[in-house]
């Protein structure tokens, strides 16, 4: 019997359209057709996910992966078939070990309770413990297939729910968003944030498709990415996010690197280990050092580049 917790803060903001929040980490989001369900992204493995979906939706699941990064994928062993774009295929494991996944997890819990230092479990604010909730990737069942993600392929989830993947390389090399056009929703992954990391390809190259993406806007009302550290769960980024983003690789583009400092991905001072190990993870992209890589700053909104791969 899954002993872990399906008591995931959660909210559907659009009809059969539900935003699930890991506890403050990777947002996943579930989608409802008259015949299928579609869950873009499956988090890190904290708690039940598969069961706290099965709470709100008995049909048949699709589980699409945004990108191969550990708070997006980690949990892909909690279901028998994922999709996921080749490109990423061989960033991080599949399955990842609770060994890849358990300190992140704790810089999870304490970001949030503004209490670096302090046992997590004095708070309890979530229903989650790190000794039940977190298991072992050879404990969740068997290893998934994996399916191969296409630039274009579409989903159709029934009673006219077609939901299209677009290629958006950059903050990996395959990263993915996903275009429900009933519902006039762009599921953004970590490809357009308040707090982005590219380099996975040439500047230019991700430029190029996020001004795609900006083209497309008359077919969504709004961008949802793949965390809520940089919105309200359920509601979209700021309109601003995107523009923002076009003008400052723009610039970069141009030649006009100013760096600054760098803001923490857990959103305030860790132990200067964790940030290391953190750069490695989300800034270390394959063949590249993370020393190389500069931030920039336009008021809210950070960009993380490699100088090198313009
Ligand atoms: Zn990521």
């Amino acid at each position: 019997m899954e002993m872990r917790t399906k008591l995931y803060p959660m909210v559907q903001f659009k009809k059969d359209t539900w935003e699930i929040d890991e506890f403050d980490c990777a947002s996943m989001f579930l989608l409802i057709g008259s015949e299928k369900a579609m869950l873009i992204d499956c988090g890190m493995g904290i708690g039940d996910l598969a069961g706290a979906v099965r709470m709100i939706t008995d049909k048949p699941l699709i589980v699409a992966l945004t990108h191969n990064h550990p708070d997006h994928a980690g949990n892909a062993r909690q279901f028998p078939e994922i999709w996921l774009n080749g490109k990423d295929r061989n960033l991080m494991p599949i399955p990842m070990s609770a060994e890849l996944r358990r300190d992140d997890i704790r810089h999870i819990a304490r970001r949030q309770k503004g209490s670096i230092g302090a046992p997590y479990s004095m708070f309890r604010l979530y229903p989650f413990d790190l000794e039940t909730d977190v298991l072992e990737a050879e404990d969740s069942g068997p290893i998934p297939v994996v399916w191969d993600l296409k630039d274009g392929q579409e989903f159709d989830l029934g009673g006219g729910r077609i939901v299209r993947a677009i290629e958006c390389p950059g903050h990996t090399p395959g990263e993915m968003v996903f275009l429900d056009q009933g519902t006039r929703t762009l599921f953004a992954g970590d490809a357009v944030n308040y707090n982005l990391g590219v380099g996975a390809v040439l500047l230019r190259t991700t430029l190029g498709h996020m001004k795609k993406l900006q083209a497309m806007d008359g077919e969504y009302d709004g961008i949802w990415n793949g965390h809520h550290d940089f919105r309200a769960l359920g509601a979209p980024l700021g309109e601003d996010c995107l523009p923002t983003i076009i003008d400052m690789m723009e610039d970069a583009a141009a030649g006009h690197i100013v760096p600054c400092e760098s803001p923490s991905f857990w959103g305030q001072d860790i132990p200067l280990t964790k940030q290391d190990k953190a750069k490695k993870m989300f800034g270390g992209l394959p063949g590249q050092e993370p020393s190389r890589r500069v931030t920039l700053r336009r008021g809210r909104n950070w960009l993380s580049i490699d100088p090198e791969r313009i």
